[in-house]
């Protein structure tokens, strides 16, 4: 965001003419310095702008507005609150009445407005526009990164509001977002120039294909009239063929075509800067720099020589501004990181396209002594093309980088891929949170002033808050994009799920250190991991628990260890329960610990193993009076006697486990004293394992005396608490949010019956509110339900039946209640909660089986 001194550049009455707006009492404030659509980023003096979004209507959010600052609203429905002091208007449609201003504010200065388009680049290249028309005109640039980037046409008219009369350039960038809205844009905007940068997979989510994007940015070309001019890129087909769709004149650029217009050659892609040779037409200018890296940029600086030229700007003159711009933050930005690597921050935003650019980059400088490493988060907004998308990157990353870090559960896949196109998979590292790739890079893979480091992923993923710890001088902070507090308070991307469940990797991260710290040095944690990581995920849960000090994973079944080596997890896994002897094979070949406590079982396995010709690694798990699985105390010497007898065994550790550490400590002393019984005689007897372990959750929190040398956490690595009698410390974090949204409220008479067989009528009138998640997604219908869920912070009883896949909410008492509202069903909101703990107790059951319960099928963050 700029912070440029404020000017009161909206009116009152050009707003109320040109929105048809009526003014809701007395008029106070008639001069407004810009329009706010979100009141985490209003500023004094602006007229905020209430309206409904995907997350909500913001009308609730007017007098918050209005405390923070604002001195008008533009509102659809009038203020219930006291608005003495403040400027009132209502419209019909607030958006559509910004858009009319818009147009409105254009048709007043009469500028000339110079349209930017294509699947990347549009910022850069409209502040290189910017740089060159500077040095005759005074030029406004409404292409600055604004925050509202669900929809682009009213960010148009939020920056528009910025424009001064004397500002007789205007530089926009135009996206569309679905087919249709350029022509909406270009109505609105008049653009007399119009540049198309790229085309290709950009934020695509509602287009089908390519061409449907394509065709977006013709119309933009189409439009501009026969005195105007359109700047096309000449290397890419799809963008020269527009010039036949023209009116305009057309001006083209290139690097590796001959024709066009201006063409860039002899180009040296630098670590902090770009260097060219330019022609036109029979001109040469040779050696000129910019600041701006990577061989794409130089389309930005070709158009903007090129809008120059329309323009009456000498070459030169417009190529020493070139020289003399600044890269801007987040776009392949070239800063100084630890211990002097160069540290490439290009975290704006990522699409595939602009990915390959980067990665091109950086290829370039791959060999001769320098270190090539990628560090990338999840791209956005692909849509459907997500998975493809991903996976083309690492397969270009395979060839550019040395290293590969990837950062959440999207970009795992070019991890993934990156190892398929011939990395090793100890050059791609693969974690699910910043703080894990931060350290990662930090610790393990120091960086030298060898290195180059490049850091991209899409705005959801905040990759720049990685560059944040990665740079060597603290100042450059403010070099990069979407700092502050402000920034650090918001959340990106728009569920696309009516359920989901959101995992805070740092919450697990946490939680394993505070294991570690609490077992010492000496013993080691086995993550356990089975149920899908007790709902949250196995193979991130595992990622994290071994990036932050666990050194093997335990699961309930062979299918769940392969999970986890498919997802290239090379530390040891054991599976804790039984194997079939036909799954044995596999087991072997992926290198997976399997449990044995049974003799018959053991001869089959020791079968196959010899088969193979490669000892299984093996625990030996003892009955220590659990009654479950494993070898019964008083039988365990003649078991291990015989055991030893197999050598294609390798009995690795010997484990119990505890049936009551979480309610009656003298039993689990009674138990943890059998399994001593049965250890200390075989150790005497020469019988020697590498891992003695008996402690779940449960016994590490209570019984220091059980560690042995390695333990196995399962519950508290999720930061939930064992039981009611071992409570998590509170330190632990719960890392686990199971959210929903409203999808409906309706207004019920008294008497009116709710759902499925009746069995709830109202009282009095009610506000009912529908959520889309019932039974078949793991909240429970019989013979107890969750009886309330969180919304804005307050508890909703459940009225009626949960349905298969719908539940209806009382929300008489919470104001405001509207369609698309966040709704917990587990975790926090807000200051209240709802504890897998408190819905244990509803439904009758264990906090284990609420968490484990919520189906593997539901997206997670
Ligand atoms: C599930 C399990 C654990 C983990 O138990 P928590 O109570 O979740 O810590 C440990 N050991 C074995 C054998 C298990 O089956």
């Amino acid at each position: 965001m700029t912070s440029a001194i404020l000017l009161f550049m909206i009116s009152l009455y050009d707003l109320l003419d040109a929105a048809n707006g009526q003014l809701f009492g007395e008029a106070a404030a008639r001069l407004f310095t810009g329009f706010c659509l979100d009141i985490h980023f209003i500023r004094p003096d602006e007229i905020f702008v209430a309206r409904r979004t995907e997350r909500g209507d913001t009308h609730q959010h007017m007098q918050e507005a209005i405390a923070r600052g604002a001195t008008g609203l533009l509102c659809t429905n009038p203020p219930d609150f006291d608005t003495e002091g403040i400027t009132v208007v209502i419209v019909k449609d607030t958006e559509a009445s910004l858009l009319s201003w818009a147009s409105y504010a254009l048709s007043k200065f009469k500028p000339t407005v110079i349209a930017v388009t294509g699947s990347s680049g549009k910022t850069v290249t409209a502040e290189a526009i910017c740089r060159v028309l500077g040095t005759r005109f005074s030029v406004f640039n409404g292409a600055q990164d604004d925050y509202y980037f669900s929809d682009s046409r009213l960010g148009l008219a939020v920056a528009l509001a910025h424009l001064s009369p004397e500002q007789k350039m205007v530089v926009l960038s135009l996206e569309a977002r679905q087919v249709g809205e350029m022509e909406v844009l270009v109505q609105i905007v008049q653009p007399k120039i119009g540049v198309v940068t790229h085309v290709g997979y950009g934020g695509m989510a509602a287009f089908e294909n390519v061409d449907q994007s394509t065709h977006e940015a013709s119309v933009l070309v189409e439009h501009l009239p026969g005195d105007g001019l359109a700047v096309l890129n000449y290397d890419r087909d799809e963008v020269r063929d527009m010039a036949s769709c023209t009116p305009a004149r057309t001006l083209t650029v290139a690097m590796s075509n001959f024709g066009a217009d201006l063409m860039a050659y002899n180009i040296v892609a630098g670590l902090t800067q770009t260097g060219f040779d330019l022609r036109q037409g029979a001109e040469r200018y040779v050696g000129r720099w910019t600041p701006l890296l990577g061989k794409h940029q130089l389309y930005s600086v070709l158009a903007a020589l090129a809008v120059g030229q329309f323009c009456d700007v000498p070459l030169d003159g417009g190529l020493k501004a070139i020289t003399n711009m600044e890269s801007l933050p987040g776009r392949m930005n070239s800063l100084v990181g630890i211990n002097g690597c160069v540290l490439v921050d290009d975290t704006y935003d990522a699409t595939p396209q602009s990915t390959h650019y980067a990665l091109e980059w950086l290829q370039s400088h791959r060999g001769s002594g320098i270190r090539t490493v990628f560090v990338m988060g999840d791209m956005d907004r692909l849509g459907e093309h997500s998975r493809h998308g991903h996976r083309l990157v690492g397969q270009q990353a395979a060839e550019a980088c040395d290293i590969v870090v990837t950062q959440g559960a999207e970009a795992s896949l070019s991890g993934r891929a990156a190892i398929d196109y011939g990395m090793t998979p100890g050059s791609v590292h693969i974690t699910y949170s910043a703080t894990d790739a931060i350290q990662w890079v930090r610790e393990l893979l120091r960086p030298t002033p060898n290195d180059v480091i490049l850091v991209k992923g899409g705005r959801s993923s905040r990759m720049e808050n990685v560059v944040r710890e990665l740079l060597n001088i603290d100042g450059d902070q403010s070099r990069l994009v979407r700092q502050g507090a402000v920034w650090q308070s918001i959340s990106h991307g728009q569920p696309m799920y009516t359920t989901w469940v959101e995992i805070d990797q740092k919450a697990i991260a946490h939680n394993v250190r505070l294991l570690k710290a609490m077992v010492g040095e000496d013993v080691t944690i086995m993550a356990v991991v089975k149920a899908d990581g007790y709902g949250h995920g196995a193979v991130g849960t595992g990622i994290t628990a071994l990036a932050n000090g666990a050194k093997a994973l335990a699961v309930a079944s062979l299918d769940e260890a392969l999970e986890l080596r498919n997802a290239g997890i090379e530390a040891p896994v054991l599976v804790l329960s039984y194997t079939p002897v036909a799954a044995v094979r596999q087991a072997l070949r992926r290198n997976i610990t399997l449990t044995l406590y049974d003799m018959d079982l053991a001869y089959l396995y020791n079968q196959v193993a010899r088969a193979e010709g490669q000892a299984l690694t093996v625990h030996v798990k003892i009955d220590t009076g659990m009654g479950r699985m494993g070898v019964l105390a008083n039988e365990a010497i003649p078991f291990f006697r015989q055991l030893m007898k197999l050598d294609y065994l390798n009995v690795e550790g010997v484990f119990t486990h505890f049936s009551m550490s979480d309610e009656d400590l003298d039993y689990t002393a009674q138990q943890l004293h059998n399994f001593k019984m049965v250890v200390n005689p075989l150790r005497a007897n020469g019988f020697d394992f590498k891992y003695v372990h008996a402690s779940n959750s449960a016994a590490i929190l209570t019984m220091p005396d059980a560690y042995f040398n390695l333990v196995r956490p399962g519950i508290a690595l999720y930061g939930q608490s064992p039981s009611e009698t071992v409570p998590i410390p509170l330190e632990f974090k719960p890392a686990i949010t199971w959210k929903t949204v409203v999808a409906q409220v309706k207004a019920l008479p008294p008497g009116s019956p709710v759902g499925y067989g009746q069995t709830y009528y109202t009282e009095e009138h009610e506000q009912i509110a529908v959520i889309p998640v019932g039974y078949s997604h793991g909240f429970r219908r019989k013979p107890q339900h969750w009886q309330q869920v969180l919304v804005r912070g307050q508890f909703a009883p459940i009225v009626g039946r949960v349905s298969m896949e719908k539940t209806t909410i009382n929300v008489t008492h919470i104001p405001d209640v509207t369609i698309g509202d966040e709704v917990v069903l587990l975790g926090k909101q807000g200051e209240a909660e709802i504890t897998p703990y408190a819905v244990a107790e509803q439904l009758g059951t264990n906090n284990y089986e609420v968490i484990t319960t919520i189906l593997a099928r539901m997206p997670r963050h």
